[in-house]
């Protein structure tokens, strides 16, 4: 017997991935958790049959969410993290000693519980006593934020269920208000290839755009996400991007798979057809 994880795209297109072992389910008050083994992917985990992350690409993903704002200002210090229950977000923000306070504020505790114990690969790293944990909504704790944070990161599920709040004005206004003079967010901006995607990204594009002088949009390759085209906001009060001190992150001597400074630029040259769409929207 044969078992497929399938995941519908679009209405028209689906994606499959054989699986060895089914190996946790659970409906928490939230959303349907699922953990799966796999031969081309390793291990798995899917909240409400949407894919979040897997052993072999989420180095892809949380390299480009965590190091493209960190080496952009290295002297980030304080930062929220949003989300990001599979505890990869912290895991590499926490490999840099000049960070002293990490907020993560997850939704679902559940998902950092079954994380740790499913997931050591990504969950390794919310013991580190600079990381505090909070189990609740990230559209309210931001609320009564005021000038707290260099960085906000939103690793979020998408716009359905309970990230949606994630998506909105006034989530984004919050996240301004949170933030210090120099402060930058950081988000998952989803996908432009197919359209419910595109209509998420450019929503979103348009409601970031509207409160941050500086607004740009990076991409990355996630075989797992649809499309595999995936893109990633940043928003900022004063920092470029595109002028950001390499040979000092270099001089780091942090290891990654994924991330370096050339890719760094690089990610921000994005198609014709995502620029077109970013700039109408
Ligand atoms: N890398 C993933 C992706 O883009 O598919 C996101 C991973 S992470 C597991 C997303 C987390 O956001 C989930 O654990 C979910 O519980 C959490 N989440 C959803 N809505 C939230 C909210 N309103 N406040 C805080 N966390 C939320």
């Amino acid at each position: 017997m044969e078992l497929w994880y399938t995941e519908e795209h679009t209405p028209d297109v689906r994606f499959s991935i054989r699986v060895d072992k089914h190996i946790y389910s659970e409906q928490t008050k939230f959303q349907r958790i699922d953990f799966f083994d796999s031969k081309e992917f390793g291990r798995f985990l899917t909240l409400d049959g949407l894919m979040m992350v897997t052993e072999k690409d989420e180095f892809i993903y949380h390299d480009m969410i965590a190091h493209v704002p960190m080496a952009t200002n290295p002297d980030i210090e304080n930062i929220l993290v949003i989300g990001a229950g599979d505890g990869g977000t912290v895991r590499e923000i926490t490999r840099y000693n000049t960070v002293k306070k990490v907020d993560m504020v997850e939704i679902d505790e559940q998902v950092v519980v079954t994380c740790r114990r499913f997931l050591p690969q990504t969950a390794s790293s919310f013991d580190d006593p600079r990381v505090s944990l909070y189990f609740e909504d990230g559209l309210k704790f931001v609320r009564s934020k005021n000038d707290e944070y260099d960085l906000i990161i939103v690793d979020s599920t998408d716009p359905i269920g309970p990230g949606e709040g994630l998506f909105t004005r006034e989530f984004y206004g919050n996240c301004y208000k949170a933030l210090k003079k120099n402060g930058i967010l950081v988000n998952q901006h989803e996908s432009p290839y197919y359209y419910d995607n595109a209509e998420n990204m450019k929503r979103t594009h348009k409601r970031i755009r509207e409160l941050f002088p500086i607004c740009r949009v990076y991409q990355a390759h996630i075989p797992t996400y649809p499309s595999g085209h995936w893109l990633f906001g940043f928003a900022s009060k004063t920092f470029d991007p595109l002028s950001f001190d390499a040979a000092r992150w270099n001089s780091l001597g942090l290891k990654t798979k994924y991330y370096n400074t050339d890719i760094h630029i690089g990610s921000f040259c994005l198609p014709t057809y995502v620029t077109e769409m970013l700039q109408n929207a």
